[in-house]
């Protein structure tokens, strides 16, 4: 096992993080692991902005390649909201079903339409001070009339993918498998793209 820091404190999110690279062979460390408490303020104005000062912090820190992740849902009938405010869209001490609930109250009004969305997952890859890589994936769906589902965490009750739209009933991001969220998520995406180049990497030093 490699072990591989990544610029995280969402508990959820690390379990799909050890899922997904935990696999290719890494050991996933987190800002949990640091020995003093860190905060990092995302004050980015782009998910590339926010997972760069992630990536950068803990690799200022650790002296290792760090990895910053960056991600969020961006629904069409609010202008691409709430992006990079996804966390705290409804204020910093909501739950995930506050920031739901406020999701479902503002698109009630509008078309259909309005609810088309996508995830992004942007990762940056931070070593001796710089960014070296960054990888990125998305996910596009539409916003359920209701929460549905129990599984993954943030918006996964009222996220329908696209990839699975076909399926009777058509299941949210929260009532599929683990392993069918990862094979068509942000996240795996981007992640599978991060472990290629670090794979690649690896090998043109040994
Ligand atoms: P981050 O930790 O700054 O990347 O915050 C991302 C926020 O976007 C999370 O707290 C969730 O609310 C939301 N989010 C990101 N990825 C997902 C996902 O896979 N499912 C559901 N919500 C997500």
């Amino acid at each position: 096992m490699t072990d591989l820091w990544i610029a995280t404190g969402n508990a959820k999110k690390r379990v799909e993080l050890e899922r997904l690279l935990g696999g290719a062979g890494y050991r996933i460390l987190t800002i949990a692991d640091l020995d003093d408490p860190l905060e990092i303020v995302e004050d980015g104005d782009t998910f590339a902005a926010n997972a760069a000062i992630k990536a950068l912090t803990l690799n200022r820190i650790t002296g290792e390649l760090a990895i910053g992740d960056d991600s969020g849902l961006c629904v069409d009938g609010l202008g691409g909201g709430p992006g990079v405010f996804s966390a705290r869209y409804a204020g910093p001490d909501a739950s995930d079903r506050d920031r739901i609930d406020k999701l479902l109250a503002e698109l009630a009004p509008l078309p259909t339409d309005a609810r088309r969305a996508h995830f992004v997952c942007h990762i940056s890859v931070a070593d001796g001070g710089e960014v070296v890589a960054e990888f990125t994936g998305e996910c596009h769906g539409y916003i359920a009339s209701e929460p549905q589902g129990d599984g993954g965490f943030g918006y996964d009750p009222v996220f329908v993918p696209d990839a699975f739209a076909n399926r009777e009933p058509a299941p949210t991001f929260a009532e599929l498998d683990p392993t069918e969220k990862d094979a068509i998520s942000h996240r795996g995406i981007a992640l599978r793209r991060l472990v290629e180049h670090l794979t690649t990497a690896d090998q043109s030093r040994s």
